[in-house]
């Protein structure tokens, strides 16, 4: 059985939500993920007597597709979605039976009104957290526009495709055969690519707003709703609304909520943002801030919004090494998210480079899958907790390298090697490896506010205890901020405190 107990107690609720018939065309072979397939579409047949299943020829084998009988397209699955996938299906088979999806109305339209043909294939591994968003967001728009169809491709079910294509980081989308994009994605950011991108003149006509804050992590959806709160005119500017929430797994430390996973609870945090009356300005990025008799931030889109008080919560992102070779390679060998890209260097070498928590984790972390790990650690010692170092040490295929200085990352085409000074003897060495996860820390999202807001040495916006900068009006929260500690439950804090500063100047001017 592949389905446990609970899981399949789970579906069989679902299952029930489901509106119409819909028929799963399965092309299956004689191997061991053909007959796990097949033993799960009939677990879900035998679930639910709207499902029937048929034998057929796909182009890929193993795979499915789910689609509405009588149709002769539909959602497919090639591999099996389980793992982080498991919901993928789930909504494929409530949306094809005809129940209504969760998204807007705005989003709908824009889906129903493409034109032309799009044939999209995402590449996946099952362990990737991140990717179910993208797979979803392309199920949804096959199951609204019978123009455009989908195929999930498990890269480890199809480890020769992907070798020839040279994915080496998911997901990655191809659409009508071309590369279309690597990374994360929501079906907006889908949307503008395809060329429906938001109109600038929306943005002009906007009044000005009480407090707009610019940045969509914990920190600036705490500040959003503590603003409308108050019942003032409140904007909220996000590039990618959840911000690095969304790049995390699994969050135990959130208080009151012993477990939950990234991506829901930034879904959870737009939803709450939405329930208040807040202009929200998804997928915009502030790139200057200048204080006239309100505030100006004019957004990379041209338009300029204008606000009474503003807070700054635009977070940080993965420091990169700046190393030859690292931007060349990046998604072609070079990662730095372990959980998602971890499975599609199975079996092969790779190094990890930081010896800090999250270095170490993620080494302990491929150590599982790959054939070895080497960490490079630029200090002396590591630097990571001691109980993740025991760890480290006790595991038979890691090798640490401290004091030493990565140099270029070499290849052709892909990674093929590091190259890296040891520090003591100033010898340079070259490693042969497949896979580069580079994890030294964070860098501050605020150079487009360089000369219009004090910041630290790091690049951090400097504030005061009631969040306030050195420009009266303008406030900051988060990981943006010179705060000590980089916490989600931190920022949502400081998020707080930086509204309610706002809201005190606003009233006291
Ligand atoms: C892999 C990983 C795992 C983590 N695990 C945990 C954990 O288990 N528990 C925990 O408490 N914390 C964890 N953290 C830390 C936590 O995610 C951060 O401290 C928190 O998200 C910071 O919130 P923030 O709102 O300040 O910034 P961010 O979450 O970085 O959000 C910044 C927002 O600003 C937007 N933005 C950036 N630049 C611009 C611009 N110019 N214009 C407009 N918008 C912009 C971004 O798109 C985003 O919406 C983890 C972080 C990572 C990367």
């Amino acid at each position: 059985m592949l389905l446990d107990r609970d899981i399949k107690e789970q579906l069989s609720q679902y299952l029930q939500l489901m509106e119409g018939d819909v028929l799963i065309k399965v092309s299956a072979g004689s191997d061991k993920v053909s007959g796990d397939m097949l033993a799960l579409v009939d677990e879900l047949a035998s679930m639910s007597s709207r499902i029937a299943i048929e034998k057929a020829e796909l182009p890929r084998t193993p795979s499915f597709s789910i689609r509405r009988a009588g149709e002769d397209q539909g959602i497919t699955f090639a591999g099996i979605p389980l793992g982080h996938e498991f919901n993928s299906l789930v909504l494929a088979l409530l949306q094809v039976s005809g129940r209504a999806p969760k998204a807007e109305q705005k989003i709908i339209d824009q889906i129903k009104a493409l034109k032309g043909k799009y044939h999209f294939e995402t590449y996946i591994s099952l362990s990737c957290h991140i990717c179910p968003e993208i797979v979803q967001a392309l199920n949804l728009m096959s199951v609204l526009n019978p123009d455009v169809t989908h195929v999930m491709v498990d890269g480890a079910v199809f480890q020769e495709e992907v070798q020839a294509k040279d994915v080496m980081a998911v997901p990655v989308v191809y659409l009508n055969g071309e590369f279309f994009s690597s990374g994360r994605m929501s079906i907006e950011e889908i949307l503008a690519k395809l060329g429906d991108g938001s109109d600038v003149s929306e943005f002009e006509e906007k009044e000005p707003f009480d407090i707009l804050v610019v940045g969509g992590g914990p920190a600036g959806a705490s500040a959003a709703i503590y603003a409308a709160r108050k019942g003032i005119r409140t904007g909220i500017v996000a590039e990618r609304f959840g911000g690095q929430v969304k790049d995390t797994l699994g969050i135990e430390n959130f208080i009151t909520v012993r477990y939950t996973e990234g991506p829901k609870l930034a879904a959870s945090l737009e939803e709450h943002v939405k329930e208040y009356p807040v202009d929200v300005m998804k997928l915009q990025r502030g790139r200057r801030l200048e204080k006239k008799e309100l505030i100006e931030v004019e957004l990379e889109n041209g338009a300029v919004l204008k606000s009474k008080a503003v807070i700054l919560s635009t977070g940080a992102r993965w420091r990169n090494i700046g190393v030859p070779g690292e931007a060349e390679f990046k998604n072609k060998g070079v990662a730095y998210c372990p959980h998602c890209d971890g499975p599609i260097f199975k079996g092969k070498r790779v190094a990890v480079i930081g010896g800090g928590n999250s270095g170490i984790e993620a080494a302990i972390d491929l150590a599982g899958i790959v054939e070895h790990v080497t960490v490079l650690e630029f200090m002396p010692e590591l630097k990571a907790d001691v109980v993740l170092q025991k760890r480290l040490f006790s595991l038979p295929n890691v090798t640490v390298l401290n004091n030493v200085q990565t140099k270029e990352i070499t290849g052709t085409g892909k990674v093929d090697g590091l190259s890296y000074i040891d520090r003591s003897t100033e010898a340079v060495h070259h490693l042969e490896l497949e896979g580069v996860f580079i994890l030294i820390g964070l860098v501050p999202n605020t150079e487009w506010l360089e000369g219009a807001v004090e910041r630290n040495r790091f690049g951090e916006i400097v504030v005061d205890n009631r969040g306030a900068t050195n420009i009266p009006g303008v406030f900051a929260a988060g990981d943006c901020t010179n705060s000590p500690y980089k916490q989600i439950i931190i920022a949502m804090g400081s998020g707080a405190n930086a509204a309610l500063g706002a809201f005190e100047y606003l009233i006291r001017n």
